[in-house]
């Protein structure tokens, strides 16, 4: 009964724009506040949700809700990435991903990596003692995971450990109310974030995988899609199954978390069920019960939305700021899964802008 009401609410939330009075307008988007809510896991809230008044990447000046996250999970939730020798089995190393397919990282993997890449400059290991070169300090992650990896981090396994975090990440996302569709080509720009996972996980985009292998590294993923950068913290490259569900009435699929322009992104299809949906480019579509929705990707496909729909709205660092999405730079290229080191990507407020 409760997961109907909620699909009540979703349905109403978007009939919200057509509706007449403002009193039936006050009570929606309260209603609606209170059901975003409690969808997240409520470790994950710092604060809000608010409304708040909100440019969109479009230039649509709308409303939004204004939820600040932090990353919910512990410690011994997220990993492993890196095995330690090459006897070791996949227990003790994450995926990596190529051609669209997920490759469990385990010594085997790394010992063999000059052959699956056909290219003998691979040489991840002590061929004496089988050990794997891995960033096993702060300092070694931030050099390895940089836009230009220092030389002597080449042919490592770059693991960032939760741990080299100084404080979590806190992020405020402020999305429409009511999704605003883009005018013509969706926007497939894959760099920055996709949206947030009920846990206050990031949906980030693609890993640069090009400048990660350029320099003889990878980086892997662990079994959740996850790994760390120390700018962003820990953020999923796909959606692997293992982030809290919030079952939707009607739908084809449990929902995972909302994309950075509003819509509800649904758990992956599989079998006769991703046939049968004829996902868009996107990997969304349209239902008669929620409307627009994704279909977050697994990590396999490095993209967990194929692209955006809708206006984005905004991440920002402060609680505080104002979220004008159409404002915003066009973003700086990929780093090597520092990802951003030099500035924000589309969507998120320039760091000079910060409080
Ligand atoms: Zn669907
Ligand atoms: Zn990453």
């Amino acid at each position: 009964m409760k997961h109907f009401a909620g699909t009540m609410l979703l349905s109403s939330a978007m009939g919200l724009m057509a509706s007449g009075s403002a009193m039936a307008h006050e009570m929606d988007v309260s209603a609606r506040l209170e059901h975003i809510k409690s969808m997240f896991d409520a470790k994950s809230i710092v604060e809000g949700p608010k409304v708040v008044d909100c440019t969109l990447s479009g230039g649509t000046e709308t409303q939004c809700f204004s939820i600040t996250l932090k990353n919910s999970l512990d410690h011994d939730e997220m990993g492993s990435w890196c095995p330690e020798n090459i006897g070791d089995g996949d227990d003790k190393g994450g995926i990596w991903m190529r051609d669209g397919k997920s490759i469990d990282v385990d010594g085997a993997f790394i010992e063999n990596l000059a052959t699956f890449y056909d290219d003998p400059e691979w040489q991840l290991f002590d061929k004496e003692t089988g050990k794997i070169n891995v960033t096993d300090t702060k300092e070694a992650c931030a050099a390895a995971a940089a836009i230009i990896v220092a030389d002597e981090y080449n042919n490592y396994c770059v693991k960032c450990d939760p741990a080299y975090m100084d404080e979590l990440t806190e992020t405020t996302y402020v999305l429409p109310l009511v999704p605003v569709p883009l005018e013509g080509e969706p926007d497939d720009n894959q760099h920055g974030q996709r949206g947030v996972a009920f846990n206050g996980v990031v949906f980030d985009g693609s890993a640069p995988q090009d400048v990660i292998l350029a320099a003889h590294t990878v980086a892997p993923l662990d079994d959740c899609g996850g790994h760390v950068n120390l700018h962003a913290g820990y953020h999923y490259h796909g959606a692997n199954g293992c982030s809290p569900e919030e079952k939707v009435a009607e739908a084809d699929a449990p929902m995972i978390g909302f994309a950075m322009d509003g819509y509800p992104i649904l758990a992956k299809l599989t079998g006769d069920d991703a046939e049968d949906a004829d996902l868009d480019a996107c990997s969304g579509h349209t239902a008669k019960s929620i409307g627009y929705h994704y279909h977050g990707n697994s990590a396999e496909k490095n993209a967990i939305l194929g692209c955006f729909h809708g206006e984005s709205g905004c991440a920002l660092h402060s609680a505080d700021a104002v979220c004008k999405a159409d404002e915003l730079p066009a973003g700086p290229p990929p780093g090597q899964d520092g990802e951003r080191p030099d500035g924000p990507p589309p969507g998120q407020e320039r760091p000079e802008a910060a409080e």
